[in-house]
């Protein structure tokens, strides 16, 4: 037997949601944002039950579930890339033309990784382990995007540049 659906009853409706908001970034979430958008230091939270360093900041240690207040440090601004994944597609949700290089970044002195973008060099030569620093956004924003993106510590390979040739 076939499964075939009867499209003869069903219709979209084009539609846009717009949907403006906001709200409170938390005690622990506005000085952190704060931070960044002031001072351009990024800071996380010591457990003092574990040690553990979180960034970016939360209330709680998400591995012994200690309050963490006020057990500021601060991290970075240079990391080492966790993990990445390289956006190939346009769409209306992409903020910026692609590809895009999404990262987690281990920041130094934190033993959690952050999500941001990386820019200033070839996607292709991204990899694990690649030691980079943040680029603060020169006008003051109200999100993580205070760093406007990572960059590699060392000189790369340009995106707009030659590609290295294979041998
Ligand atoms: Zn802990």
């Amino acid at each position: 037997m076939e499964l075939t659906p009867d499209l003869r009853d069903c219709f979209t409706v084009p539609g846009k949601l717009a949907l403006p908001y906001t709200y409170f970034a938390g005690r622990i979430g506005s000085r952190f944002l704060l931070a960044l958008q002031e001072e351009h230091r990024i800071l996380g939270v010591r457990c003092a039950g574990c040690a553990t360093v979180l960034v970016p900041p939360r209330a709680t240690c998400d591995r012994c579930q200690a309050d963490l207040a006020d057990t500021w440090v601060e991290v970075g601004p240079a990391g080492r890339v966790e993990n990445f994944t390289v956006v190939r597609y346009a769409d209306r949700h992409v903020p910026e033309p692609v590809p895009l290089v999404l990262a987690l970044i281990r920041l130094d002195g934190a033993d959690t990784p952050l999500v941001h973008r990386l820019g200033g060099m070839d996607p292709e030569a991204v990899r694990v382990g690649l030691r980079v620093t943040a680029v603060f956004a020169a006008e003051p924003r109200d999100t993580l995007l205070c760093i406007d993106h990572f960059r590699p510590l060392a000189p790369q390979p340009s995106a707009a540049g030659p590609r290295p040739q294979g041998g």
